[in-house]
């Protein structure tokens, strides 16, 4: 079960980036250009603002949603995530290692989030979970 919230700067839609992700890798915006953009925001106790990443559109065409997909693959924190139920997508995401960052999974595919979950841990050990689950300031 997904315990992401979304950033409120998303646009309305089944893509979505988390909230308190962002380290601004700036990975979407070179990835989907059209789809991404960057909010600077305050956080109480820290001078100043920081940026963050949001959807600032869903794709509508087969080139967009390819551009996206790219996008949830290459981000390092996995803060992208699909809240839709349209399975070639669902299954395009699985395919590249992101099944987990699917939010409404189709049970026969949740077989795949588990081995993308063990596949995480294996890569980072000290934080065996949902990258995105991590605040940002954990990473530094
Ligand atoms: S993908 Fe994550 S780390 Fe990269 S810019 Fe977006 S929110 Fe920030």
């Amino acid at each position: 079960m997904n315990d992401q919230t979304p950033h409120r700067s998303n646009v309305p839609g089944d893509f979505y980036v988390a909230a308190d992700c962002c380290t601004l890798c700036d990975l979407p915006r070179s990835c989907a250009p059209t789809l991404f953009d960057i909010v600077e925001e305050q956080h109480e106790g820290i001078p100043g603002t920081l940026p963050h990443c949001y959807v600032k559109r869903q794709p509508e065409t087969p080139a967009e949603t390819a551009q996206m997909l790219d996008a949830v693959r290459l981000s390092e924190l996995q803060c992208i995530r699909y809240r839709g139920t349209d399975r070639l997508i669902q299954l395009t995401l699985a395919d590249h290692g992101c099944a987990h960052l699917c939010d409404q999974l189709a049970p026969d595919l949740q077989p795949l989030a588990e081995a993308a979950q063990r596949l995480q841990a294996l890569r980072d050990p000290q934080h065996p979970g949902d990258a995105a689950k991590r605040p940002w300031w954990r990473f530094w």
